[in-house]
């Protein structure tokens, strides 16, 4: 079997171009004042920001605070990959009579995945950890396994383990049942942006990126709107569209061309259709979700839902979320919402 591995050295490598900081009259998104610009690598992305401090605050420590923000929230609470975490100690916890008691965060975070799984009739569903792992699109990209198209018989199996509607909270502890695995890999970025308003109050306005999602803070000193990029999901080194985003919004954006390997002519990525057990294909490549900052998560779990949904989700799903979504679809075509 042919087997072509997009490098996930390659992202690091763009990283690390980025992985320095600076002070100086930059231009942010179209003005001019003093600005700060960082990069990092935390929760396995790179988180980069462009920013102007309130008065008399050293940039410098903020962007260090939100960095190490990010890196705690993976380790304490969403990484499934860090043996202690919150998640880890759930997934752990499968089978058991006693569940695991939540802290009232993750509580909050599951609580709202799977109010998102039940208004996708279980297209976003955050239990597909087992599916996900025998596919190992990532391990895959890393080269750390090789990659095989699973069997059906294995797919059904692991897709026997999964189901949202299996998961019961009462009197805040989890029950889930024996073989589930959590996987909150779709809303770990934007989880973080929520969590970020308390240190957001250091800043007067900016941008801040974490992978896919962005969250534009603040506004310009010209009142205008912030312009967001979106990438062509045929080129990425371009941008296809430019979108206007209003003041203190999150934006989040999925696709097929990111983490992805390809096997005899078939690409495979890492956004899995339940009813399938395959990576989905819902005729787009490019799914962007745009809402009020507080909304990373939802923002995040929309993108991926509409994603293996397909275009013809998108307006029902932005009108009862207060979201606007912008599509590209596999043929280059752009979709909005009204
Ligand atoms: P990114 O990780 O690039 O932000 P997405 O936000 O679309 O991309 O999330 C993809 C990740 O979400 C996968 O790596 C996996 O961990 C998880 N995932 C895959 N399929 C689903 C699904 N149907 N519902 C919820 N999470 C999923
Ligand atoms: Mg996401």
């Amino acid at each position: 079997m042919k087997v072509k591995i997009k490098k996930y050295m390659a992202i690091f490598t763009a990283a690390c171009l980025f992985l320095m900081t600076g002070c100086g009259n930059g231009t942010i998104n179209g003005y001019v004042e003093e600005t700060f610009s960082g990069a990092d690598l935390a929760m396995d992305t790179v988180i980069s920001a462009s920013f102007t401090s309130k008065e008399g605050l050293d940039p410098k420590e903020t962007f260090d605070k939100i960095v190490d923000n990010c890196k705690k929230l993976d380790e304490n609470v969403l990484s499934r990959y860090v043996e202690d975490s919150e998640i880890s100690r759930i997934n752990l916890s499968a089978g058991s009579k006693e569940g695991y008691a939540l802290s009232e965060k993750t509580e909050e975070y599951i609580s709202k995945c799977l109010e998102i799984s039940k208004a996708t009739d279980g297209t976003f569903d955050i239990t597909l950890g087992a599916v996900i792992d025998l596919w190992d699109i990532e391990g895959a990209i890393k080269e750390d396994t090789e990659f095989r198209v699973p069997a059906d018989d294995e797919i059904k199996a692991a897709l026997d383990k999964c189901g949202y509607e299996k998961v019961k909270i009462n009197d805040h502890k989890i029950y889930i049942p024996e073989g589930m695995i959590l996987d909150l890999g779709a809303v770990g970025k934007g989880i973080f942006l929520d969590e970020i308003t308390p240190i957001k109050q250091e800043i007067s306005r900016g941008t801040l990126t974490a992978g896919g999602s962005v969250y534009c803070m603040g506004q310009k000193p010209t009142g205008e709107a912030w312009v967001i990029g979106i990438k062509n999901p045929f080129d990425t080194s371009e941008s296809m569209i430019n979108v206007s985003v209003s003041p203190d919004s999150v934006v989040s954006t999925s696709g097929d061309y990111e983490r992805y390997i390809e096997s005899d002519g078939i690409r495979y990525h890492h956004i899995i259709d339940r009813n399938t057990g395959y990576p989905a294909g819902g005729g787009l490549s490019s799914v962007t979700v745009i809402m009020p900052c507080g909304n990373g998560l939802v923002s995040d779990a929309l993108s991926t839902a509409v994603f293996i949904l397909g275009e013809g989700s998108a307006q029902e799903l932005a009108d009862k979320y207060g979201a606007q979504i912008i599509m590209i679809t596999t043929d280059g075509d752009i979709i909005k919402t009204n």
